[in-house]
């Protein structure tokens, strides 16, 4: 069987877009933390879609869902009442500080809004001149002119015209550039990642979120957070500010709210989407039946009693065995990064390197920018699952320790 599909893959030419370095893998079956690819080797995901597949794959609840709404009722546009958007929307609400959801089909999408909603809002206060959106250098918020504008990175925006106005990429951690920018009249928000993911897992110090918020209340700046990649449990708490206790006044949020489906969600509080009158934005998909029963699902697990706790006992072993990889290998590893589920090693060989050799050993991660290999596992992975990735691992510094002895 295995056989057959990859002779029939070689009758097609392959016209997508050269957008991505693919690698040779193709998957067709998923289970739980496991792909098995067309040759039926199995894998340990710890990509999970890049953060997307927060119940692993093919989880039996979301998979009922799923069957059950697809021979109920789809998509019908948001001319209409949509009772699972308002379910979905109201329980993110009594989770957060939000008051107000947009459902959109991914991150960017979200972002979007968040940038709109921002700057809608000063605009409805009587202060137009406020629209300049605050980033950081490392940042990542999307693939659409705005959010690659908001990004800032020149590889990024290269080769796509003039980058979309009103967009400032702060170094991170500047914190003298920051007040002095918070301090203009023409700026409408701070947006940042608690942790930066695809920037390397970095970290934003809980001291300069706490003083991030203080700053930007004083000035009348909003506070937007990119909780796309952090948020829905992925670092053990629902929302990653929340372990901390500063609350933006606007949050983009998407990959594993869907599980896998494509979903994404901005939130806002009620006085800040005030201006988000009828006519301001539209989404022709957005919020649809289909993706709010599974939006529901997913919140149906995470919400569940424990859950949370045990991603945080989980993140706990995963911790203590990159330390002991980290000890045992500091020729390859420097640091590790991140929190929860959302892990970093930083890496002193090219990562590259790491992320292919582990997954000759069965084990799949994703590099992250400056050098920094990823662990996004499902959040139902187990403690054995964790010791099969340090098993892995382990494996593959010793070939990559072998290779660079023979090259010496
Ligand atoms: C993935 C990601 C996005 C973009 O999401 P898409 O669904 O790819 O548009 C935005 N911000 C962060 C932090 C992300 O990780």
């Amino acid at each position: 069987m295995g056989q057959a599909a990859t002779a029939e893959q070689t009758l097609y030419p392959n016209p997508l877009y050269g957008t991505y370095a693919r690698t040779p893998q193709t998957f067709v079956r998923g289970e739980g933390v496991w792909l098995f690819d067309d040759e039926g080797r199995r894998y340990l995901d710890f990509v999970a879609g890049i953060a997307v597949n927060a119940l692993g794959h093919c989880h039996p609840h979301l998979v009922e869902t799923m069957k059950a709404q697809a021979e109920t009722l789809w998509h019908t546009s948001n001319l209409f009442q949509i009772d699972g958007g308002q379910k979905l929307a109201a329980r993110l609400c009594a989770a957060t500080f939000a008051d107000k959801v947009f459902f959109t089909n991914s991150g960017a999408e979200a972002l979007e809004c968040a940038i709109k909603t921002a700057r809608r809002y000063h605009f409805t206060e009587g202060a137009p001149e406020r629209s300049t959106i605050i980033t950081f250098e490392g940042a990542f918020h999307g693939r659409t002119l705005a959010t690659i504008a908001a990004g800032g990175n020149p590889a990024y925006l290269e080769g796509f015209g003039p980058p979309a106005a009103g967009f400032e990429n702060l170094a991170f951690g500047d914190h003298d550039a920051l007040n002095a920018a918070l301090a203009r009249p023409d700026v409408a928000a701070v947006l940042i990642e608690p942790v930066q993911g695809e920037g390397g897992v970095r970290s934003v110090p809980d001291q300069c979120l706490i003083g991030l918020r203080e700053a930007c209340d004083r000035h009348g700046v909003l506070l937007i957070f990119d909780e796309v990649q952090t948020g829905v449990g992925r670092t053990g708490y629902l929302f990653a500010h929340q372990r901390i206790g500063v609350e933006p006044d606007i949050m983009a949020v998407a990959k594993g709210i869907g599980g896998g489906f494509p979903l994404g969600a901005c939130l806002a509080r009620e006085e800040v989407a005030a201006g988000m009158v009828p006519g301001t934005h539209g989404t022709t998909y957005g919020g649809n039946p289909m993706a709010m029963a599974i939006g529901n699902a997913v919140l149906d697990i995470v919400l569940d009693e424990g859950f949370l706790e045990s991603v945080r006992e989980r993140a706990r072993d995963l911790t203590q065995s990159l330390s002991g990889l980290l000890d045992l290998h500091p020729e390859l590893f420097e640091e590790i990064r991140g929190e929860g589920l959302l892990r970093g090693l930083k890496c002193k060989v090219p990562v590259k390197d790491v992320v292919t050799e582990a997954r000759n050993q069965g084990l799949l991660l994703v590099a992250a920018g400056d050098n920094t290999v990823r662990l996004l596992p499902p959040l139902i992975v187990t403690s054995a699952d964790i010791a099969y990735a340090m098993d892995a691992l382990e494996a593959t510094a010793r070939v990559l320790d072998d290779r660079s002895a023979a090259s010496a």
